[in-house]
């Protein structure tokens, strides 16, 4: 289930394991492994990099006693030394930070209070520096500091605070190289903050180096040269995305058997389904349902699965959805054949449960990303002006009877004597601030959108236009504050925003025009302020 919480995944896993244990028997040990990559899949989702790695390392002892059922149950030895492993596991999960259980909290509140929304609770943060490089953490700790976080600064010769593990860990290193000793000190770390990110400053672009920073338990080594600019984007991208839409597949199958398991192991992976039992429906189910990927059965009645993948391949909208054969086909010079006219893959039945998860997931995780990077634009990583268009149009489209939804345009101030004085580079700074303010101060429900150079289209739902003013204006406020760095020292900048609410006339079109019109209120009002549409 899409809802379905890591309490739920760590139960049912718990549960599966006890059972093997109890019986002995290779099925209830294959439901186990099912149950691990299923979690293991939940953890990675949610970004908590040191408990998908003790996962990984689990499933990896699971799979290598998965392949022959008559050596179930297994040693006693090996029993003892996987119950280790899933005591530590089951261990871990008892420290989550509660930023991070909050992130994925699944929905949004009915109604928000504005306080609270203003107010997160503070999100914290190590920074781990040598004396030496102190400066430098507090420079980047105060930009931290302003988008929302609570920070500690630390000795790496320092004994670790005791309480909430932090959402990230940023270590400065003394010199261009990891020492032995910083290499233990990381590891030292990962093993007490299993679902903390841990970032690593200053790598040198050396793949042993960068091994060695791996293996201790680093997720992030970012090269000195792009530091600050990406520690910030990677930071707050780590607070602000809400739980992913759930992934789609279409089963084309026409045994109603395999259909079962099928859909049974996608569910236990988290994974939403939809069956049909011949490809005669298949262009109108793909049209209403839109999955990321088919598996496809080679033989069907009336059509096969190559003639069904061929139709798909000749139309645009269908180009590049994954396509996986199913298929209990075992000659290679069919299967070759097969994947030459439109597949992507062939899994044979009957098929490995824990195989087909992993075959799914990761081809849909690559097919999102690629669909993900044709709506976002590059310099501040929000959606670009034709995905934010139509996403607020989707958004209006749905909206319930009596819904609110409040559409905010918002432009910089005077950004062309920013450009002209400091020079493009600190102009595109400056828009990468504000988005990354925008998107650390704003829910993960809320639309935000690059809508020009320097224009920005935001929508908020269920609040009323009274609500969002105060959000946007308690933004107004800060970015007025915050200072930019230039070669001479710092400048501020100023933006005006002027929005409208939604109300069943309305249109994405009127909504969005109505906002322009405040907005151009605003400026003539003399800039530096959030202006309401005319009741309309
Ligand atoms: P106003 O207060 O009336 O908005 O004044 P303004 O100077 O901001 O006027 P306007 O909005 O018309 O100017 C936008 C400028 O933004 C023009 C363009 O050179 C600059 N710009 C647009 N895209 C980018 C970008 O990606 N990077 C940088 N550095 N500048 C950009
Ligand atoms: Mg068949
Ligand atoms: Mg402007
Ligand atoms: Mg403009």
């Amino acid at each position: 289930m899409a809802g379905q919480s890591i309490e739920n995944h760590l139960l049912v896993f718990r549960a599966r394991w006890e059972s093997y244990v109890a019986g002995g028997r290779f099925e209830q040990f294959v439901e186990f492994a099912v149950a691990l990559n299923s979690l293991a899949e939940h953890f990675n989702r949610l970004r908590l990099p040191g408990l998908v790695r003790l996962s990984e390392g689990l499933e990896n002892t699971t799979l290598a006693k998965l392949g022959d059922p008559d050596s179930h149950p297994i040693a006693p030895q090996d029993m003892v030394s996987l119950q280790r492993q899933v005591d530590t596991l089951l261990g871990s999960t008892s420290t989550l930070h509660p930023a991070v259980v909050e992130r994925r909290g699944e929905k949004q509140p009915e109604s928000v209070h504005e306080a609270e929304w203003i107010k997160r609770k503070p999100r914290l943060v190590w920074l781990i520096a040598h004396a030496s490089k102190h400066d430098i953490a507090e420079a980047l700790g105060q930009q931290l500091r302003f988008f929302g976080f609570s920070l500690t600064v630390l000795d790496w010769e320092q004994p670790l605070p005791e309480g909430t593990p932090p959402l990230a860990v940023l270590f400065f290193p003394a010199s261009d190289s990891a020492s032995e000793h910083e290499i233990a000190c990381i590891a030292k770390v990962r093993e007490a903050c299993t679902s903390s990110q841990l970032f690593y400053l200053g790598v040198q672009t050396a793949i042993d180096a960068m091994v060695a920073l791996i293996r201790a338990g680093i997720d992030i080594a970012v090269p000195a040269t792009e530091q600050p600019a990406m520690m910030l984007n990677r930071i707050l991208d780590l607070v602000q995305s809400g739980e992913r839409e759930k992934y789609r597949v279409l089963v084309v199958e026409d045994s109603r058997v395999a259909v079962a398991l099928i859909q049974r192991t996608l569910h236990e992976n988290g994974i939403d389904s939809r069956a049909i039992g011949d490809p005669s429906t298949l262009l109108e189910v793909l049209e209403s349902y839109r999955p990321d990927l088919i598996l496809m059965d080679m033989y069907m009645p009336r059509f096969n699965g190559v003639e069904a993948t061929r139709v798909l391949r000749q139309m645009s909208a269908y180009h590049s959805l994954p396509i996986v054969y199913l298929s209990g086909e075992s000659d290679i010079g069919m299967q070759v054949k097969a994947l030459r006219l439109g597949g992507d893959q062939f899994l044979s039945k009957p098929f490995n449960p824990v195989l087909l998860a992993a075959v799914v997931t990761t081809s849909i995780s690559r097919y999102r990303e690629v669909q993900r990077s044709s709506q976002i634009d590059g310099l501040t990583g929000l959606l670009n002006h034709t995905s934010a268009k139509s996403s607020l149009k989707s958004m209006v489209n749905q909206m319930p009877q009596h819904g609110k939804l409040v559409v905010v345009m918002l432009d910089i101030d005077f950004f062309k004597a920013v450009n002209d004085t400091y020079g493009h580079p600190v102009g595109d700074q400056v828009i990468r601030a504000l988005a990354w303010l925008l998107k650390g101060r704003l829910r993960s429900s809320d639309l935000i959108g690059r809508y020009g150079g320097e224009e920005f289209l935001i929508a908020l739902p269920q609040i009323t236009l009274a609500q969002a003013h105060t959000v946007i204006d308690r933004i107004r406020t800060d970015f007025s504050a915050l200072p930019h760095a230039h070669a001479g020292g710092a400048l501020y900048v100023t933006f005006s925003a002027g929005m409208a609410a939604y109300s069943s006339a309305e249109t994405a079109e009127s909504l969005t025009k109505a906002a322009d019109a405040a907005l151009l209120n605003a400026k003539r009002l003399g800039r530096n302020c959030v202006e309401q549409a005319k009741s309309l």
